[in-house]
C-alpha cells in the first residue's frame, strides 16, 4: 500500500497532457487559479452547494438513526449571518471566516435519497470499499469494476436527487433539485458557467471519506474500457445542461469523528487543496490545517498559512529588511509574516484556539505557527497530475516536504513520525529560530534547528517571538533587503502587492473579520492496474491505486 511509486505513471502523464492545452488540475493546491469549473469549485463570493443525505436503510447510523442524523446534516449545513465564533462550528461560517469574508459557499440540504441497500461496488457489499479497492491484492479489475460503479451509483444519486424515483432508478425518494440554482460562479465570480459550485454527499453507509473529480474521470480516454460512463451533466429547464464537477463524499464515521466534519475536508479537495497529512505514518501528519492532522472530531484547524495564500484568502506581509511586526490572531486578521525569498520561506502566524469555533484541537491555548514552504514540492498544474499528487503525497518525505512545522523545541519529532506536541512545537514568548553554521543537507541524521534551507544553505534569517499572548502576537525579524518586496507576492498573492511605509511588501486588505461591531442581521434567510484485459505494464493499476487514496486518514 505504501510502494506507489510506479514507472509506468510518466506514459500517463505524457497522454493526459497532450490531451489538454489547458494548464489546470485537480488538487493542485492553487498551483493555478483559473481552473474554476471541471477542476475546481469557485472560492470567492458567495456560492452554492449542494448537499445529498444518501440513507441506506439496510445501514446503521453513527447517530444512532436517520431523524438524529439529518436533524445533524441539516444544523451544520444551516445557513444564517452568525459568525463562526458567536454560532459555533459548521459549514458555511468556517469556510467564511478561514476566507476572512471573501468566501461564503451557503449550503442546501436537499430531500433525503433513499435506497433500500448499496448496490455492488465491484465485489464490495455496503458501500464498503477497502483501501486500494483490491489493487493490492491484485484484484485490478476488480479495483477496476468498482471504480465504474461507484460512479454509476453517485450519477443515480444525483438523478434521483434531481429528477426523483423512477421505475429505471432504485431510490425510494429524492427529487426536486434544479443543479441551476447551484451553478452562481465560475472562473468569473458571481457568473454562472455551467458547473455546479459544489455537491456533497453525506451518508450512513460504509462510503470512505473521499472526493471524486467524476466529470475528469468520465472524460478520461484511460479509462474507455471500462464502457460508458455517466457524463455527469444533468437537464435544467434554460440550460444545455448543469455539469457536476467532482463530489465530496463523507459516509459513516465512527464517533466522535463526525460524517459532517468530514465533509469539511472533502470539500477542501473540491476547492483544490491536495492532501497536508502523511497516510504513510512515516511522518507526523502535519498539524494545524484542515487538510491534514485534523481527525473530525473537534472543530476544524483553520487552513494553514501556505494554504491561505495560496487560495487568496490571506493577508500577506513579505519582509525586507529587519522588522517588528504585531500579529492579531490568524483566524480572525488573517495576517501571515513572509520571511525568506525564492522558492523556500517562512510563514509565520500566531493560532489561537477557539472552543467550538476553529482549532479545537490545539492542546494549548495560542502560540506563534512557523511554517516552511517549498515551492518546488507543490504540485504541478499539469492536467492529470492529480494521479501523481496521489501516488506521491506532498508532505511524505522527512525533511522533503511542501510544508513542515518548525518546532520550537527544535526537536523534529514530527518529521520522525512521533506525535504531535502543540505545547512544544508552537513558539511562545521569547523562543526564536536562527542560521546555523551547519550547511550540511537536513535529514534526519542530521536534523539541525535553524532557518538554513533543506540542502543546508545558511540564511540571514532570524525569527523572534518578542511575546505571544491568547489573542496575539509581536515578532522581530532580521532579513535581508530585497531589491523588490513585492516580487514574490505578485505570484503568491491573489490581490495586488503594495509596498508599506516601512518598506515591506503587502497583499490584501488587511481588515479583521467579522468586523469588530458589525450589525447582526437577525433576519438569517436558509437559502440563502491492468484492467482484466489489460497488460501488466498498463499505467492503470497506480491510476486507480491513486484513485483509491484520494481518502480521508482512517480512524485507529
Ligand atoms: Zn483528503
Amino acid at each position: 500500500m505504501h510502494c506507489l511509486r510506479t514507472g509506468p505513471l510518466a506514459a500517463v502523464l505524457a497522454i493526459a497532457v497532450i490531451a489538454s492545452p489547458a494548464r489546470a488540475d485537480y488538487i493542485d493546491h492553487f498551483a493555478t487559479r483559473t481552473d474554476v469549473g471541471v477542476h475546481k469549485v469557485p472560492s470567492r463570493g458567495t456560492t452554492r452547494v449542494l448537499v445529498i443525505p444518501v440513507f441506506v436503510d439496510d445501514q446503521p447510523y453513527s447517530s444512532g438513526d436517520e431523524a438524529s442524523f439529518l436533524a445533524e446534516v441539516e444544523d451544520f449545513f444551516a445557513v444564517d449571518d452568525r459568525s463562526v465564533f458567536d454560532g459555533g462550528f459548521r459549514f458555511t461560517s468556517y469556510w467564511e471566516q478561514a476566507s476572512l469574508g471573501r468566501f461564503r459557499p451557503e449550503a442546501t440540504v436537499a430531500a433525503p435519497v433513499h435506497f433500500p441497500s448499496c448496490p455492488p461496488l465491484g465485489g464490495n457489499e455496503d458501500c464498503a470499499i477497502p483501501r486500494g479497492a483490491g489493487v493490492a491484492d491484485g484484484d485490478i479489475a476488480g479495483a477496476a469494476q468498482t471504480l465504474k460503479d461507484a460512479m454509476l451509483f453517485l450519477n443515480e444519486t444525483l438523478l434521483c436527487a434531481t429528477a426523483g424515483p423512477s421505475a429505471e432508478r432504485r431510490c425510494t425518494s429524492g427529487g426536486g433539485v434544479d443543479l441551476a440554482a447551484f451553478d452562481t460562479s465560475g472562473n468569473q465570480q458571481g457568473v454562472a458557467d455551467g458547473f455546479v459550485d459544489g455537491v456533497i454527499v453525506v451518508s450512513n453507509a460504509q462510503f470512505p471519506g473521499i472526493a471524486l473529480p467524476v466529470k475528469d474521470l468520465s472524460s478520461q480516454p484511460l479509462l474507455s474500457f471500462l464502457g460508458p460512463l455517466p457524463s455527469f451533466v444533468y437537464p435544467s429547464p434554460g440550460t444545455d445542461g448543469i455539469t457536476v464537477p467532482s463530489i465530496g463524499i463523507a459516509g459513516f464515521a465512527r464517533a466522535p469523528a463526525r460524517e459532517t466534519f468530514v465533509a469539511v475536508h472533502e470539500f477542501g479537495h473540491l476547492l483544490g487543496f491536495c492532501d497536508l497529512y502523511n497516510e504513510a505514518g512515516t511522518t507526523t501528519d502535519l498539524p494545524w490545517t484542515v487538510m491534514g492532522g485534523w481527525f473530525y472530531s473537534t472543530p476544524a484547524s483553520l487552513l494553514d498559512p501556505f494554504s491561505r495564500v495560496a487560495i487568496g484568502w490571506a493577508n500577506v506581509i513579505d519582509v525586507n529588511g529587519p522588522g517588528r511586526f504585531t500579529i492579531p490572531s490568524a483566524a480572525r486578521s488573517g495576517v501571515v509574516v513572509k520571511v525568506g525569498q525564492g522558492d523556500e520561506f517562512f510563514m509565520v502566524e500566531h493560532r489561537q484556539r477557539t472552543d467550538d469555533a476553529i482549532d479545537g484541537d490545539l492542546d494549548v491555548d495560542s502560540g506563534v505557527f512557523i511554517e516552511r514552504v517549498r515551492l518546488q514540492k507543490r504540485p504541478a498544474s499539469a492536467p492529470g497530475n492529480y494521479i501523481a499528487t496521489l501516488q506521491n503525497c506532498v508532505n511524505c518525505v522527512a525533511f522533503d516536504s511542501m510544508l513542515m512545522v518548525e518546532e520550537a523545541d527544535g526537536a523534529y519529532d514530527l518529521q520522525r513520525g512521533r506525535p504531535r506536541n502543540d505545547a512544544a512545537d508552537l513558539f511562545q514568548t521569547g523562543q526564536a529560530i536562527g542560521p546555523s553554521t551547519n550547511v550540511a543537507a537536513r535529514s534526519l541524521q542530521n536534523p539541525v534547528f535553524s532557518t538554513n534551507l533543506l540542502s543546508g544553505a545558511a540564511t540571514d534569517l532570524r525569527i523572534t517571538v518578542v511575546e505571544s499572548t491568547a489573542d496575539g502576537a509581536v515578532i522581530e525579524v532580521e532579513a535581508p533587503l530585497l531589491a523588490d518586496p513585492c516580487f514574490d507576492l505578485e505570484s503568491l498573492c491573489l490581490q495586488d502587492c503594495a509596498v508599506d511605509d516601512e518598506g515591506h511588501g503587502r497583499c490584501g486588505g488587511f481588515e479583521t473579520f467579522p468586523v469588530p461591531g458589525a450589525a447582526v442581521d437577525e433576519g438569517a434567510g436558509d437559502g440563502g492496474c491492468a484492467c482484466g484485459t489489460t497488460a501488466a505494464r498498463s499505467p492503470l493499476p497506480a491510476f486507480l491505486l491513486a484513485l483509491w487514496l484520494a481518502r480521508r486518514r482512517r480512524h485507529g
